[in-house]
């Protein structure tokens, strides 16, 4: 798949009753290239009256032959959307590397990600049972595990194949009919997608897919009355309204909203395993990842060894064009690479630079490169410590002991992942309980990784879980029935 094979893709349609149809307005919004600034295509934007037939389409389906298959039949659909993607994955991955600018290398592993979802839920789908519940003397009580209904999933741009993975997947496999909308910076995938949907034979209507901008479609498909479930992954500005709309309907609402997630190395860490991961987990994807590692807090007695090592593996850092797998990309558009400057530029004033990596010589100048920075003695209650910052960004801070770990780590407004660096095992197991985080790694990142891992956050991380078994509780309701028999 080259530029011109995708300048040539007719991405301008929306997906709606397994048909490719022209949105209602006729209009178009531009796909920009991040590695070159170069507009590389055209995708639909949808309306109002788009998300309208989307909804009516999934609302059909669940009456229709995708609501009467069976579990099992829905699971071979998708493993059949799996193997599909599989066959797929380079054309996916380079895709994915033009549209958002993701290092190559990158991009395939989330093409991987996304046939690994499709399967694990394609498997699960028959295995999601109600319980058989205990109770009075004549009576027999149950409960059945039911899909939501139709559900509205809204995706960002910064692992779109993965997002939509976790979160389509699991909604399929329990049942539900889905108006999916991707992010205005990064749709194609999700629509080659919605065109391996239908191959793999998914009946018309149980996935819909409309393009457009946040505040038209996503604002349409998150206050839609058919709409009986809502799945949002952005940011907390957003995750706020998304909520809002949800309750104006009172359908429940699965947010994941990113983070200012820590690496916590103790003295007795085992730095060679560490250092590499330590940056590895912010750097990945130009740390543009909810889960992003951001900060670093150390114990005084192994700081200085930290900072000299991480310093060193920064200035080794290589950003360039995406298609060229350098450690990192581009920020994915001009909007967000000025926002990631502007933090990069407030350290630099007010905080001591570390150190920072290299920009390819060959990187077009119109390409939204930042440089991958590191501030050390960073003060807890600066911007740069509580503020998601999602780019290439870590800032490093001491502490003395353990109950000041603890301080730190829980000390900004959010809780998605954090990192537990020791060979103390009893500190492991205390840590574990006390981080307020939905997830935690003990030596370890796994940056949301593992598909079997329910992950999300507390705080204003989000709430509700993703991926594992977890996602498919989310996306069911439970209904208790009792039978009197006597
Ligand atoms: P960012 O600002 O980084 O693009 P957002 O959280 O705004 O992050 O975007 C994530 C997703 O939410 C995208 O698909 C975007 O189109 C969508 N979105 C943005 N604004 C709204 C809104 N008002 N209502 C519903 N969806 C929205």
């Amino acid at each position: 798949m080259t530029i011109d094979d995708l300048t040539r893709l007719d991405s301008t349609r929306i997906f709606v009753n397994g048909a490719w149809v022209a949105p209602s307005g006729g209009e178009a919004l531009p796909v920009e290239d991040p590695s070159t600034g170069r507009i590389i295509g055209r995708i639909g934007r949808g309306g109002l009256a788009d998300v309208d037939a989307a909804v009516e389409a999934a609302a059909a389906a669940l009456e229709g032959e995708w609501g009467r298959l069976t579990a099992t039949e829905r699971g071979r659909i998708l493993m059949r959307m799996s193997a599909l993607v599989t066959a797929r994955a380079e054309d996916l991955a380079m895709i994915e590397t033009l549209d958002v600018g993701k290092p190559l290398n990158q991009s395939r592993r989330d093409s991987v990600a996304l046939a690994r979802y499709l399967e694990f839920y394609a498997g699960a789908a028959d295995k999601l049972t109600g319980t058989t519940i205990p109770y009075q003397e004549g009576f027999t009580a149950y409960t059945l595990r039911e899909p939501h209904g139709v559900c509205g999933i809204i995706i960002p741009w910064n692992y779109p194949m993965q997002i939509l993975g976790r979160a389509v997947a699991a909604a399929l496999a329990a049942g539900n009919a889905v108006v999916l909308k991707p992010a205005e910076d990064a749709s194609l995938s999700s629509l080659v997608f919605a065109s391996i949907a239908a191959e793999a034979g998914l009946p018309a209507g149980a996935l819909n897919v409309v393009t457009g901008l946040g505040a038209e479609v996503g604002a349409a498909l998150a206050g839609h009355r058919g709409v009986q479930h809502l799945s949002f992954t952005g940011s907390v500005a957003t995750g706020m309204r998304i909520q809002e709309a949800a309750a104006r309907n009172v359908v429940p609402v699965t947010l994941e909203l990113g983070g200012k997630s820590p690496h916590i190395v103790f003295d007795d860490a085992d730095l060679d395993l560490a250092m590499p991961v330590l940056v590895g987990a912010c750097m990945q994807n130009a740390g543009q990842t909810c889960s992003a590692a951001s900060r670093v807090l150390v114990q005084r007695g192994v700081y200085e060894e930290v900072r000299r090592r991480m310093a060193e593996i920064y200035r080794g850092l290589v950003v360039g064009p995406a298609c060229d797998s350098h450690d990192l990309g581009p920020i994915v558009s001009r909007r967000q690479r000025q926002s990631v400057q502007g933090f990069i530029d407030l350290g630099r004033r007010e905080l001591t630079l570390a150190a920072e990596g290299t920009l390819h010589p060959e990187a077009p100048p119109e390409g939204h490169y930042v440089l991958p920075t590191l501030f050390s003695e960073v003060p807890p209650d600066h911007a740069l410590a509580r503020e998601e910052i999602f780019g290439p960004v870590q800032v490093l801070m001491a502490f003395e002991d353990e109950a000041e770990a603890l301080r730190l780590a829980n000390g900004t407004d959010y809780g998605l992942v954090a990192g537990v660096w020791t060979r103390d095992g009893a500190r492991q197991l205390r840590m574990a309980r006390k981080l307020h985080s939905g997830q935690v790694f003990i030596n370890n990142y796994g940056a949301g990784g593992g598909v079997e891992l329910p992950f999300g956050g507390v705080g204003r991380s989000g709430h509700g879980r993703e991926k594992g078994f977890e996602a498919l509780y989310g996306f069911t309701r439970v209904k208790t029935v009792t039978v009197h028999h006597g």
